[in-house]
């Protein structure tokens, strides 16, 4: 059997890169660069670039195996998947079908999703869950909230045309690196790129105004900026006006809070949270990025709200 290039993707992380996996009698040897791929356009971070060496890694769980004692021997397919049956049978008849757990991992694709939740259902389960409940549920409830769908509103490479990008609560050049040369093209192209992260990391150096704010106080911050946003007039009151409601309880919560209590509570500058949002608010095409460090907070679906307020 010759080899085969079959096209694949990094499941590293939600950037998605493209890539061919080189199969020579049925086994990954060897990775090439899928350089007609939209987003990493043959590029791979290192992570993807070690995509075989994890693949073909020894200590991959590769067969079923049973716990026996205090260690565990492989067994077959057919065995495993009578064990599970056979448990789960046992358990319906004992305590209900709604005392059977369903936990998917966000490793499986939207298909072995589909198929759990399915599954789950079928046997007459409401307990379904999938790990990325953790991390992205501010994102669905917070970007449901202000803009109607939970999930991001423009793709990686609409970045490029951006002339202002503010990242909060992301090291992406470490976690998503791919998405770093989206952000060099723009900032090529002359846009402005503000960071706000207590660190100092390797994306903090690539901005044009880095705002060390000090941990968990985003909101300070985004509150901080409406506020200048507000005060020096440079709300799009019309475009509010025709597509939002509840703009007056905005305005009125931020009615007592000062820029000087922003700076205070976050620790930067008051004149550094000015500079961020009117480059911000001036910019005839801004884009957040926002992942992680926003989300898994206790008020993680505020630091949403408040981060898609600052974009109307
Ligand atoms: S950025 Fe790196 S980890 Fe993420 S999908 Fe691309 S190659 Fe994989």
């Amino acid at each position: 059997m010759s080899k085969k290039l079959i096209p694949s993707l990094c499941p590293y992380c939600a950037v998605g890169c493209g890539l061919y996996l080189v199969v020579d009698k049925g086994k990954a040897t060897g990775i090439e660069y899928m350089t007609e791929h939209p987003t990493s356009e043959g590029a791979l971070c290192p992570k993807g670039n070690a995509i075989l060496e994890i693949l073909n890694h020894e200590e991959r769980l590769k067969y079923p195996m049973k716990k026996v004692g205090e260690g565990f021997v492989r067994i077959s397919w057919d065995e495993a998947l009578d064990m599970i049956a056979q448990g789960m049978t046992r358990n319906i008849r004992k305590h209900g079908a709604r005392s059977l757990g369903f936990l998917a991992s966000s490793r499986c694709n939207n298909e072995e999703n589909y198929l759990m939740e399915k599954m789950a259902r079928l046997l007459g389960s409401p307990h379904v869950d999938n790990c990325a409940r953790l991390c992205h549920s501010p994102t669905v409830v917070g970007l449901g909230a202000v803009f109607g769908t939970g999930a991001m509103t423009n793709n990686l490479i609409d970045l490029e045309n951006s002339r202002c990008i503010f990242a909060i609560g992301t090291n992406f050049t470490e976690a998503h690196p791919i998405v770093t040369r989206w952000v060099h093209k723009a900032k090529d192209n002359g846009a402005v790129v503000i960071v706000a992260d207590p660190r100092i990391t390797s994306t903090s150096w690539m901005a044009d105004i880095h705002l060390r704010i000090k941990p968990g106080t985003d909101i300070d911050l985004l509150r901080g900026m409406m506020k200048v946003i507000v005060e020096a007039g440079l709300a799009d009151w019309e475009f509010i006006g025709s597509r939002t409601v509840g703009v007056d309880e905005l305005l009125q919560s931020l009615k007592d809070y000062t820029l000087e209590e922003a700076a205070e509570k976050t620790g930067v500058p008051a004149g550094d949270i000015v500079r961020a949002a009117k480059a911000y608010v001036i910019s005839p095409a801004s884009a957040l990025l926002y992942s992680m460090g926003i989300t898994q907070h206790v008020c993680g679906t505020d630091n949403v709200k408040s981060l898609s307020l600052i974009h109307i």
